[in-house]
């Protein structure tokens, strides 16, 4: 069915919990068929809520404008909590029912597990205070999408000005820079105090559920499943081990290139050449047309999936006032398929949103079938090894999508994936002293992070408004709005590191390992996941030091001199 076409439901709490007590009766027998069968009912009614509730997301998120779906937003975002609970009185049911061997045999076991970290992630006691964290996550993305940035003689969106950003002109880009702190520092005291009110009301849930603080029920929020804080304490070590080294020499030839002095400031970080960052050929349509020929060659299933994504109009990818930020990639269930969401802005980030979100839609559409929907999608880190993957496997494209800048952008490319790896070990690593001491002041956790910037980005020079005071993180909303999801960035990455080696060396066989754990979906861990495909643990060091040590080399054979 096309998007269009799609009907939107309200959700009628009422009725949902009168359909759902019938059902949980049932569930309740000791006859595995009967359960069955109002399990099998119980989902059907969930995925009607999520469908409703994917639809106005993605509708309020294409105009934040339209006062329709901007009420129905509200309304959902007031009323989801106790959807929320519903769905977790029959999580409870289900794991506390008579046949529940037999549904772990049918379904797989690993489906519990997730259930059981979900129940002991929420209580009722919770809501009043989900509710004020939905109310203040939606006040800090209305403020970020409400920017109106006058700058030379146009009024500009965040996610316009970044073109600018990334000018080849260094007095133009530090003016770009410049003019986005600015819209920051005149809002500093609300970004401020969303997000102390945030940290406060997470650590008093973290209380009501028993903990010290935040962070274990942040972790369970997160479905961690086979990996502990502990953990990913040692895999940031050896980001800073391994990786900041790395990325912080890649900086100062950088720096070099571009004639800028190391330390960077944060203005000179985002052109890779003098001659600017590779561009995309032509207009917004052809670099779609190009993501069309990418999935067409690349693989007979690829190829299905990115035709039923565009004759159902499943993509909404050009920028447009009133239009929300970022880019995603959800699941509409009733309609068994996945949308894509992003903002086209004329950069290489738009080629990376087609192949990073497609990975998304790609996992969602080969998952589309599996029953029940819990065991379509793993956890967040490892949808992340699907999108971040993606983007490596639509290398040999890059000339469809950059013409003559095509080594260009690999080369680049692969540079961000590493260099990303201590920014997006920092956000994590920030978010656990924030939590960890919940009542330090704005201020103090603005020291933190500069304090953090001086370890896992040594190459930065803190000297600008805004950036070089210890606020760059309040532009990552991620810190806003899922706490501790950041990290999942990394460990995904690690991962498609490992991939993108193997493609160097046997591209068929890389895409039947990854397409093997694309199919597996929700029904492994995410250490699982990596093992199936025959990589290396990620919570080990070496993996992350041999892929690495394969893209340094990949990136010091590259004659950079021909791209300036
Ligand atoms: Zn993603």
């Amino acid at each position: 069915m096309r998007f269009s076409d799609m009907p939107y439901i309200r959700p009628d709490k009422d009725l949902l919990e009168e359909q759902i007590a019938e059902q949980l009766e049932l569930l309740q027998s000791t006859d595995f068929s009967t359960a069955d069968g109002a399990f099998v009912a119980l989902e059907k009614i969930f995925s009607g809520v999520q469908t409703a509730v994917s639809l106005c997301y993605i509708r309020h998120s294409i105009n934040t404008e339209d006062a329709f779906y901007a009420a129905e937003q509200e309304y959902l975002d007031e009323t989801m909590p106790e959807l929320e609970q519903l769905q977790q009185t029959v999580y409870g049911a289900l794991a506390a029912c008579p046949c529940q061997k037999e549904f772990e045999s049918k379904y797989g076991s690993l489906m519990f597990t997730n259930i059981s970290i979900r129940l002991r992630s929420f209580s009722a006691e919770l809501i009043p205070s989900m509710q004020e964290e939905n109310k203040l996550t939606t006040a800090y993305e209305k403020l970020i999408a409400s920017a109106q940035i006058p700058f030379e003689g146009e009024v500009l969106t965040l996610v316009q000005l970044g073109p600018y950003q990334q000018s080849t002109d260094p007095m133009m880009r530090k003016k770009a820079w410049l003019a986005a702190a600015g819209f920051y520092t005149e809002h500093r005291q609300e970004l401020d105090d969303i997000y102390d009110g945030l940290v406060k009301l997470r650590t008093k849930m973290g209380r009501q559920m028993g903990y010290e603080n935040y962070i274990p029920l942040g972790y369970d929020r997160m479905e961690r499943n086979c990996y502990t804080k502990e953990d990913v304490q040692a895999f940031r070590q050896a980001i800073v081990d391994y990786v900041v080294p790395v990325a912080d020499r890649l900086y100062r030839q950088q720096a070099e290139r571009l004639h800028r002095p190391y330390p960077l400031s944060y203005a000179d970080t985002t052109p890779r050449f003098l001659s600017g960052n590779p561009k995309p050929q032509g207009t917004a349509e052809d670099i779609l047309a190009a993501g069309k020929k990418f999935y067409h060659e690349l693989s007979p299933e690829t190829s299905a999936f990115i035709d039923g994504m565009f004759e159902n109009q499943l993509m909404d990818v050009l920028s447009r006032k009133g239009k929300a930020g970022g880019g995603y990639c959800t699941d509409i269930p009733d309609y068994h398929c996945p949308f894509i969401f992003a903002n086209f802005n004329g950069t290489q980030g738009d080629v990376e949103v087609l192949t990073h979100e497609g990975g998304h839609a790609f996992a969602g559409y080969t998952a589309r079938d599996i029953f029940p929907p819990e065991n379509q999608s793993p956890t967040m880190e490892s949808c992340e090894i699907h999108s971040m993957s993606m983007e490596f496997f639509a290398w040999p494209w890059a000339e469809a999508f950059f013409g003559p800048e095509a080594d260009k952008y690999r080369y680049s490319h692969l540079m961000g994936a590493i260099t990303f790896l201590p920014y997006g070990a920092m956000v994590d690593h920030f978010q656990h002293i924030v939590y960890e001491q919940p009542d330090l002041t704005p201020e103090k956790r603005h020291e933190k992070w500069a304090e953090l910037t001086a370890i896992y980005m040594p190459w930065i020079k803190l000297d600008m408004p805004f950036w070089g005071e210890g606020r760059a993180w309040q532009r990552q909303s991620h810190i806003y709005g899922m706490p501790f999801y950041y990290i999942d960035y990394c460990l995904a990455q690690s991962v498609a590191l490992q991939f993108w080696a193997l493609m160097q060396e046997d591209r068929a066989a890389a895409w039947q390992r990854y397409y093997g754990l694309v199919r597996l979906a929700g029904t492994k861990t995410y250490r699982e996941l990596v093992l199936s495909a025959g990589l290396t643990d990620p919570f080990r060091p070496e993996g992350l030091k041999a892929a690495c040590a394969a893209a340094t080399k990949w990136l010091d054979r590259q004659d950079v001199t021909r791209f300036q």
